[in-house]
């Protein structure tokens, strides 16, 4: 068996190396700009982490700074609601990828109303919709998990963001309606998206988001010890997280890096090894598809050094 193969103890030398080689390289893509706040964010950049099954955090580089989660909130959302409410999720929002962008309006008229997945975000707002009407506080209610698996009480929203969202908020307001006029929104839409622009505005860092993900490594488990998912529903998310995680670039992120993984606009990128650990990396410039390019390199070196993917 070759070296490269062997179960890794210690993420360090390879956080440090990871941390070289992407400042080695130039070219790191651009912030989102389409939410004007997002587009403030330096490029330069870089945070990794890793955080294995007992909560043992190694992180490199800006580990420890809070960016905008953006996206990745998505995936906890969806665990959320699939601990409350069992499969009853899936009548109003799919499992496949859509094939075009993650705000994309046509496919949803085609498709009566029905969503393709709960990552993009046509889907994340028939999450969030179904979080609302299960607990009155959607956005309260992922705040208080994100604190209490991160173990960070400070984690919060950045109402600025939200509020920035809020303003350029026209296509998943359209979004919204649009679902709703198929009977595939429960609540009244402009409290939807007071409740979906806050939970995306979740300032949270490389440490607290791999952290909070833990539960996907642990098949299922919380940081406590209780239960949030069967075995079964956390492969189901790492399944979605792995088709349809990284917008129109699922395919090509599979190839690369071979994790279930979520990037959010922010710059982020979550991804688990099941069983072993969870990551996330940080660097705001973006490729076209909207994903992190050093954060995307950073994954694909790390199952490469590591040889820890799930196939
Ligand atoms: N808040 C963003 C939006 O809805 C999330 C985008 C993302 O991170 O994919 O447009």
């Amino acid at each position: 068996m070759s070296p490269s193969f062997q179960p890794v103890t210690d993420f360090r030398p390879v956080l440090d190396r990871i941390a070289a080689e992407v400042a080695a390289t130039p070219g790191r893509g651009r912030p989102a700009d389409y939410i004007p706040l997002l587009a403030e964010a330096d490029p330069g950049r870089f945070g990794m982490a890793v955080a294995e099954l007992d909560g043992t955090v190694y992180g490199v580089g800006d580990w420890q700074q809070p960016f905008s989660a953006q996206s990745i909130t998505k995936v906890f959302t969806l665990a959320l609601v699939l601990s409350m409410d069992g499969g009853a999720l899936w009548e109003g929002v799919g499992r496949e990828p859509s094939g075009n962008p993650f705000n994309s309006l046509v496919q949803l008229e085609y498709e009566n109303g029905i969503p393709r997945n709960p990552f993009i975000n046509a889907g994340a707002l028939v999450v969030t919709d179904r979080l609302q009407a299960l607990t009155g506080d959607a956005s309260g209610t992922l705040r208080d998990f994100l604190r209490a698996e991160s173990g960070n009480p400070d984690l919060d929203f950045d109402e600025r963001v939200a509020a920035s969202e809020s303003a350029h908020g026209d296509r998943n307001a359209a979004l919204a309606h649009f679902m709703a006029s198929y009977g595939n929104i429960t609540g009244p839409v402009p409290d939807l998206l007071d409740q979906y622009f806050r939970q995306c505005s979740v300032e949270a860092s490389c440490a607290d988001l791999a952290l909070a993900a833990g539960f996907l490594a642990r098949h299922g488990i919380r940081a406590d010890g209780s239960t949030l998912l069967t075995r079964s529903q956390a492969k189901q998310i790492n399944a979605v997280m792995l088709t349809c995680g990284t917008y129109d670039a699922a395919g090509d992120f599979a190839y690369r890096v071979g994790l279930p993984g979520k990037s959010g606009v922010g710059g982020g990128i979550i991804a688990v090894v099941p069983g072993r650990c969870t990551l996330c990396v940080w660097s705001p410039g973006l490729d076209r598809r909207g994903n992190s390019v050093a954060g995307v390199a950073a994954l694909d070196l790390f199952t490469t050094l590591t040889g820890l993917s799930v196939f």
